[in-house]
């Protein structure tokens, strides 16, 4: 068998969680058009008659700013180190930049086997591609340099070929069954976030983090069908975002709470009532109780 640890590194946006679930045929990553939308590790297991790959999905490489992308690098590093394989995605619309650059010099010194990504090529004209394909090769030794469209899924085949060549031979880490190891509560939080971004996505970018409180079994008064009361409180900065969160007379915060309340009832296969509170936290992203909390549910 081939089995290993692969990390999935590239700038936010380069369609990480994409990939991740087209690989997996699964939801197992938040996916939003905007940055830094995973902040955690998120480890997703694909098992074939091949063997086992097991996937880091790592936040994006920043250099450190202030709290959280300090941290963010620790888990991106802490994660490379223990890998087989990395797998860098691109992003084929936008420029190669000094973050690239500045990833690639890291990069060199871990000796683990690199395989760029060349993500989105749908939407670039088809005689684009071997110029690019051309100029990373001069950049870098990588071990493949395979163009996809995670969005299609476009090459994906390959790519999970090429992941299985470059592994050790070794037995299983974990059944065949087990997609991801990722904690409910955590998926759940990353739900209701995905569906705060997706509504407030111009007014406040980054500064929303989820956690849940309580999972309690509950079953319908009515009809005794399975039940779920899950309490979850949604972290802003300032006070006028939680205002814009909440939305006239609440009407965001239920429109919110109904869309993440459906997938979370698909995903639970449960009847569930949501209660969701929006905490004003004051720099909330240096705070390493909140980031504890988070990381740690
Ligand atoms: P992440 O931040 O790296 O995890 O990126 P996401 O997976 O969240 O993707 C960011 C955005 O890029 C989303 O709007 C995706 O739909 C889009 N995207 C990802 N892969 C592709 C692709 O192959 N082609 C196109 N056209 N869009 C893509
Ligand atoms: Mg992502």
């Amino acid at each position: 068998m081939k089995v290993g640890y692969v990390a999935l590194i590239g700038r936010p946006n380069a369609g990480k969680s994409t990939l991740i679930n087209k690989l997996l045929g699964e939801k197992v990553a938040i996916i939003s058009d905007k940055p830094q939308t995973t902040r955690t590790s998120i480890l997703g297991i694909k098992t074939t008659e091949k063997g086992q790959i097991i996937f880091l999905d790592n936040p994006g490489i920043h250099k450190p700013l202030h709290g959280l992308n300090k941290r963010m690098m620790n888990f991106v590093f802490s994660s490379l180190e223990t890998s087989d394989l990395v797998c860098l995605l691109i992003d084929t619309t936008l420029r190669f930049g000094h973050g690239d650059q500045f990833v690639l010099d890291s990069l060199k010194d871990l000796k683990i086997p690199v395989i760029l990504l060349i993500n989105k090529v749908d939407i670039i004209k088809k005689d684009k591609i071997l110029p690019q394909i051309d100029k990373y090769n001069k950049l870098y030794p990588f071990k493949e340099i395979i163009p996809i469209s995670a969005l299609r899924g476009t090459n994906v085949d390959i790519l999970e070929e090429k992941i299985f060549e470059n592994l050790p031979e070794a037995e299983k880490m974990y059944s065949d069954d087990e997609v991801s190891i990722q904690s409910q509560k955590f998926l759940l939080s990353e739900i209701i976030r995905e569906k705060v971004l997706h509504h407030v996505r111009e007014e406040l970018p980054f500064v929303t983090a989820t956690f849940i409180d309580t999972i309690e079994d509950r079953p319908d008064a009515k009809d005794g069908r399975a039940g779920k009361f899950i309490q979850a409180r949604i972290f802003v900065e300032k006070d006028n975002q939680r205002k814009i969160i909440i939305g006239r007379r609440g009407s965001l915060i239920k429109t919110i709470g109904t869309e993440a309340r459906k997938e979370i009832e698909h995903i639970l296969d449960a009847k569930v009532y949501l209660d969701l509170q929006v905490r004003v936290k004051d720099k909330w992203r240096d705070s390493a109780n909140v980031l504890d909390l988070i990381e740690n549910q």
